[in-house]
């Protein structure tokens, strides 16, 4: 779950009025120890919000403003506002990569601040980035270096003229020996300091700093656990690679996140496709005898449902069905083997296929039984029809062991009965023909009535 705006922001907010001076404003922020105010413009009861950030300051000092000039003079950029119950994710599509800061509100009122930073230390990227070295980021993120005897107003140009919230301070070996950023500007800002100064005066030391080797996910933890809100990278020999903030890694992070899910979806539609072939393929194998290959019970029961319900529906429609049993089949069994005896299932079912129209249903009923549905026959062509296929087993040569023969049961589906009672009558002729010698047909009327009306 992603959580709100709201859950996140930043709630230590410090407001100062559009009429204030901008050494005021220094000074709150000097005092609150706070990188940016929240510049608030209160026209007819309607809020409007402008951020004065350190870089802002910075450009401020370099331009040598006067610092009694009311902020209302100045060119702040109005702040993006955002409404407290959006997802981070909401506000990532929705918000610019240069909207650093957001004020989220609660209907007018200001709930808090979000930065980037604060995004970025929201989403769990662990899993996904875990693999991902620093080393190849880096390769687009140099920083911006001097060495520790330029001057300090000097390096305040070269962050300016790089948009860099930051500078390292390297040795002649190209180690990073300190740092500085916009955060120690504003103090030196509020004390006045003299900028003619060498920077080594005013940077920070020592330099944390991360091995290139690092994962993505290390250099998450790693600006987690320092709150600092940059990285700087060296290689094996300490030597600076490059600089990696918050806002890079987030930016980073979000298209990493953005892949991942494109490519899992990628995954699931294909893993999704596999299924449903695989299904099918089931289902296919699911509806034939493993052995005959052709239809098996469950699947010559759907069959036999659905032309029953057709069957119900419209008049003039008639549907029998037969049940086949092999005369001794057991004898082929013990004389020939079980091998042998499969070989003349195989071919009782060739035959039945062969010798049954397109329009009818053969299926293996079990053992040496099978079953039939023909659809559109009476019970005398369903008759006729079982003659001819007794006659064509009886007639067929089968290898090794010459001639069979089979016994068949016939009956024909009455109207709104059971299905369950049609197969009752068909057992019933199949008894029938067996017990009245085998080889035979015998058919099974449904009563007196029924046969009056076919
Ligand atoms: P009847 O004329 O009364 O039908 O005699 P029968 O021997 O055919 O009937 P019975 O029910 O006594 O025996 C059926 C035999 O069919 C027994 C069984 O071993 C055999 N059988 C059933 N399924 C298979 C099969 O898949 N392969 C083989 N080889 N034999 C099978
Ligand atoms: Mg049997
Ligand atoms: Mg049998």
């Amino acid at each position: 779950m992603m959580p709100t705006v709201e859950e996140i922001a930043i709630k230590k907010v410090v407001l100062i009025d559009r009429n204030s001076t901008l050494e005021e404003a220094i000074k709150k922020m000097a005092d609150a120890n706070i990188r940016n105010i929240v510049v608030s413009d209160t026209v007819e009861e309607k809020h409007k919000y402008f951020m004065l950030t350190i870089d802002h300051l910075i450009d401020y000092k370099l331009g040598s403003i006067d610092q009694n000039i009311s902020l209302k003079e100045l060119d702040l950029p109005k702040a993006k506002v955002v409404q407290k119950d959006l997802s981070i994710l909401n506000v990532l599509n929705e918000v610019d990569i240069t909207d650093r800061y957001m004020i989220i509100l609660d209907k007018n009122e200001i709930l808090g601040i979000l930065s980037y930073s604060d995004i970025i230390n929201n989403i769990d990227p662990k899993i996904l980035i875990k693999k991902q070295t620093i080393a190849k980021l880096i390769l687009q993120y140099k920083a911006v270096t001097t060495y520790e005897n330029t001057t300090t107003l000097h390096t305040i140009e070269l962050m300016r003229d790089n948009h860099s919230d930051s500078v390292i301070i390297i040795n002649n070996e190209q180690y990073p020996i300190g740092i500085y950023t916009t955060k120690d500007f504003i103090n030196l800002v509020h004390k006045n300091s003299d900028l003619k100064l060498p920077i080594k005066e005013y940077m920070s030391q020592p330099v944390y700093t991360l091995n290139e080797n690092a994962t993505i996910s290390d250099a998450l933890d790693f600006i987690q656990d320092k709150h600092f809100k940059r990285i700087v990278v060296t290689d094996d020999e300490n030597k600076l690679v490059g600089i990696l903030t918050q806002k890079e890694l987030l930016r980073i992070v979000y298209n990493k996140w953005i892949d991942f899910i494109k490519e899992e979806g990628n995954k699931i539609s294909k893993i999704n496709e596999e299924l449903l072939s695989k299904t099918s393929k089931l289902e296919e194998k699911a509806s034939y005898d493993f052995l005959t290959k052709i239809y098996n019970r469950q699947k010559f029961d759907s069959y036999l449902e659905y032309e029953i319900k057709k069957t119900n529906r419209y008049d003039n429609q008639v549907l029998s069905i037969m049940l086949l049993d092999i005369d001794y089949f057991k004898n082929v069994n013990d004389t020939y083997g079980h091998l042998i005896g499969d070989k003349v299932l195989k071919e009782v079912a060739k035959i039945l296929t062969v010798c049954s129209r397109d329009c009818d249903i053969v299926a293996r009923w079990g053992g040496e039984e099978f079953v039939l549905m023909l659809p559109q026959t009476n019970i005398e062509q369903a008759m006729f029809v079982a003659q001819k296929l007794r006659a064509t087993v009886e007639k067929h040569k089968f290898e090794e062991i010459g001639n069979i023969t089979c016994s068949i049961g016939v009956s024909q589906f009455h109207k709104g009965e059971e299905k369950e009672v049609l197969f009752k009558r068909v057992d019933e002729a199949l008894y029938k023909a067996k017990s009245n010698g085998r080889n035979r047909v015998e058919i099974e009327y449904i009563n007196e009535l029924f046969e009056q009306e076919n």
